[in-house]
């Protein structure tokens, strides 16, 4: 039986840095405090946290002090900032540089707004972390908007400026695009619309290719963790290019039953699946086709 890893699945750019910084921090002081999960995938937690990782949550990093926080490739809000001048906290800044940008571009575009009495809206989840990070931008305000069936928040009288979370799918976006373009022309007098092409193109890339790697096999298994929102978008590209495709966060999750006349699998996953995950469900393909 043929099996392949995917080449282009795994880390993104983003992730991979900021996990590279947490191991060379626990490398020489055996402890670090990430705020929030570091990446999305149980697995690779238990491994950073096996090294001394640990995670909290916004409560407990509001009454910490004098200490060292790292803060992950989602970014976060400028409050986040403010708490660790006002309680002497050192960040590590392990923000993407790709949603820096975009943290400063949505700042801008807030900015603009002001002036023009208009509204930025984000494509995206409104309890990401990365959104969160974004609506920061622009103390509190933005819409944001999950699908079309939430269009109806926006006032189409007013001109909008037009965000993407950075992992959200192509299509969709377009789409959202389109119709919010439909709607101001027919009941908002032809404001102004500007649309800012904000998916990163490490993600953008893997969509396509994610398709042709899903037809290219019998049997698919898609790598990640569950509350990952890049992999559940990539899996339901995979099973919509081969219905053969299984979601999986670990390698025990496996059963033989699903080689029965398989003669190719593919593996691949997410943004924020270990590339080492990926060669364990390898091998055990192997070894329970071998037994
Ligand atoms: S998906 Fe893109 S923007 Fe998001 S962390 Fe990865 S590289 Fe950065």
């Amino acid at each position: 039986m043929k099996i392949e890893i995917d080449q282009q699945s795994g880390f993104c750019f983003g992730v991979e840095k900021v996990i590279k910084t947490a191991e060379d921090i626990l490398k020489k002081e055996g402890k670090v405090y990430c705020l929030g999960e570091i990446v999305h995938n149980q697995r690779e937690m238990e491994r950073l946290m096996s090294l001394g990782l640990i995670t909290i949550d916004y409560e407990t990093y509001r009454n910490m002090k004098n200490c060292k926080v790292l803060i992950r490739a989602h970014g976060e809000p400028p409050e986040t900032y403010e708490i660790a001048e006002k309680n002497n906290i050192q960040l590590v800044d392990g923000t993407c540089p790709i949603v820096d940008r975009l943290q400063k571009k949505v700042r801008t575009g807030y900015e603009k707004t002001k002036k023009i009495d208009g509204q930025v809206v984000i494509f995206g989840k409104e309890k990401h972390a990365e959104v969160i990070g974004l609506k920061g931008q622009t103390e509190g305000k933005a819409i944001v908007i999950s699908n079309l069936q939430e269009l109806d928040q926006i006032d189409f009288s007013k001109p909008v400026v037009l965000y993407s979370q950075t992992t959200r799918n192509m299509n969709e976006y377009g789409e959202l695009s389109k119709e919010i373009r439909n709607r101001i022309n027919t009941t908002g007098n032809g404001k102004e619309l500007i649309i800012n092409k904000t998916i990163c193109e490490q993600v953008a890339s893997r969509e396509p290719n994610i398709r042709e790697f899903a037809r290219k096999h019998d049997l698919v298994l898609f790598v990640s963790g569950k509350n990952s929102s890049n992999g559940k978008m990539l899996y339901q590209v995979c099973k919509e290019e081969n219905p053969n495709s299984r979601f999986i966060s670990a390698e025990s999750e496996i059963t033989k039953r699903w080689f029965y006349k398989t003669k190719s699998v593919g593996i691949c996953g997410a943004t924020s699946t270990p590339e080492w995950l990926m060669r364990n469900v390898a091998e055990k393909v192997k070894s329970l086709n071998e037994k």
